[in-house]
């Protein structure tokens, strides 16, 4: 009688501990936030992370809002195609003008020469 009720209380106590692992295990699970979504750029032999190109780090300094030529704060948008934007500097004396692109929060930037004469009228 006392060796079958010893038995029992030690099948409770393992039922327990496999129930309270699990729902630990679930609130681990439920905590965990989702991966990071990263633009990756794909030029035809292999796939590297945008932050780790040219573009991606001149796109990283652009999304600061100042021109990474001349330091000077904001830009002029100016015609747009797809979802890249071209922008140039507000500096008149610097015309600094790029290629945009946000690409899933971060940037793309190409440099695209000097903005014209119309922007700053
Ligand atoms: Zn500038």
């Amino acid at each position: 009688m006392e060796t079958v009720l010893i038995f029992g209380l030690i099948l409770a106590i393992a039922w327990s501990v496999v129930k309270i692992w699990d729902a630990l295990k679930e609130a681990v699970k439920r905590q965990r936030p989702p991966p990071p979504r990263v633009a990756m750029v794909n030029d035809g032999s292999s796939i590297t992370e945008l932050r780790n190109t040219p573009a991606g780090q001149l796109g990283a300094a652009l999304m600061t809002g100042k021109c990474p030529d001349c330091g000077h704060d904001g830009f002029y948008e100016g015609p747009s195609g797809g979802a890249s934007v071209n922008i140039y500097c507000k500096n008149p004396d610097c015309r600094s003008a790029f290629n945009f692109t946000n690409m899933f929060g971060e940037g793309h930037g190409e440099r695209i020469g000097k903005a014209p004469d119309s922007i700053y009228k």
